[in-house]
């Protein structure tokens, strides 16, 4: 259950209450796409750095190790050890974007793995069973994510087959969770609004999905190819015809600006690589801008990356130290980067909730922006 707790502007303040724990949102889930952080973060290290949520992707996960094989290990949390709440994405994001020769039928998708190639067959129930199989906390609805230069006819298609499939995810989804087998009965459901840049086609399939009533409603297809401007502006145009009383996920969004444009706009719920990918090439956040380790300037310097920053890495080591570490590629270099930049964007959403608690977030974010914006020292 969702509880609106705040409103500045469209800015929301809310907390989501599920069967793994209650989230306060914004909140930015930290992804682990085949159960694990990429960069040997542990869950043990999730709990130290504020994570909230862990997001896995059930493409990655139903082709190893295997959906039934983490079944029968009990479901996600279990295998993995993390007891918070787990949103799975569908399938979809990675059956469009991995796979060569794909099919796409009103059923589903035919794909070829790749791993190795084997022909695997996809639709709105396969991916609710998978995800029922993994037994996350949140789970999403199985859509097509239309390139974002995709021309009209092509989009309304299929946002149309999207909205079909969204129907057919949620009638599977209340059969799965009444079956005796199932881990987790409870799991949430979150529809995905589509429609590529046009933002009529985005607000009547807004109009059209909120009827189903769902847990959640997500912004998908952004974050593919088009402009910042233009995501803003699809932000703008489409979030108001979603429930307000019901979180948002902008999905696969993005840089800490983003993500403030995306608060702004009304989004609870973000989700990005970035944070993780930078950390494992030396890229680091700091509130005033980001910095590369491996730059030469860092050889002697014994300051940690953040002052004041609590995360593992600032709180014994030293830039010059990690600077070591990455350039002779021991593994504690790339992981120190990555608790340090996802501590960074966990410690912000703590910050933008606090500042909405207070009502002060349109500051807040102009401050935070215009220290970010600074060249680094
Ligand atoms: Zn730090």
């Amino acid at each position: 259950m969702y509880r609106l707790l705040k409103q500045e502007g469209r800015a929301k303040r809310g907390e989501l209450v599920t069967v793994h724990g209650t989230v306060q949102t914004p909140v930015f889930m930290n992804v682990g796409t085949v159960a694990a952080i990429k960069g040997a973060v542990s869950t043990g290290d999730l709990e130290q750095i504020k994570t909230q949520v862990q997001l896995s992707n059930t493409y990655h996960l139903h082709v190893r190790p295997g959906d039934k094989i983490v079944k029968q290990l009990g479901g996600l949390h279990k295998f993995m050890s993390w007891d918070k709440p787990i949103l799975t994405d569908s399938g979809g994001f990675q059956v469009f974007s991995l796979s060569t020769l794909r099919k796409i039928k009103e059923e589903g998708v035919y794909f070829n793995s790749h791993i190795d190639g084997r022909k695997i067959f996809m639709g709105p129930e396969e991916s609710m069973q998978i995800q029922s199989n993994l037994a996350s906390t949140i789970a999403m609805a199985f859509d097509e994510c239309a390139p974002a230069k995709a021309e009209r006819g092509y989009v309304e298609n299929s946002v149309a087959r999207t909205t079909r499939w969204l129907e057919r995810c949620k009638t599977e989804m209340s059969r799965l969770n009444g079956l005796a087998d199932t881990i987790n009965k409870k799991q949430l459901l979150f529809g995905i609004n589509q429609g590529a840049i046009y933002a009529d086609i985005r607000i009547e399939h807004a109009k059209r999905i909120r009827e189903l009533d769902l847990d959640g409603y997500a912004v998908g297809g952004l974050a593919v190819g088009e402009t910042h401007e233009e995501m803003y502006h699809i932000l703008d145009e489409t979030v108001p015809y979603l429930p307000a009383d019901k979180p948002t996920y902008l999905m696969g969004v993005g840089t800490p600006a983003n993500i403030l444009e995306g608060v702004e706009r009304g989004i609870d719920f973000f989700d990005c690589v970035y944070p993780s990918r930078n950390g494992r090439h030396g890229h680091l956040y700091t509130n005033q801008g980001k910095i590369n380790l491996f730059n030469a300037k860092f050889e002697l310097d014994d300051r940690p990356i953040e002052e004041g920053c609590g995360c593992p890495a600032c709180s014994r080591y030293s830039r010059a130290y990690i600077r070591h570490l990455l350039k002779a590629k021991e593994m504690l270099g790339m992981r120190l980067c990555v608790l340090h930049n996802l501590y960074f964007y966990n410690t912000m959403m703590e910050e933008i909730r606090d500042s909405l608690d207070r009502g002060e977030f349109s500051s807040y974010k102009k401050a935070k922006l215009e220290g970010m914006s600074r060249p680094a020292e």
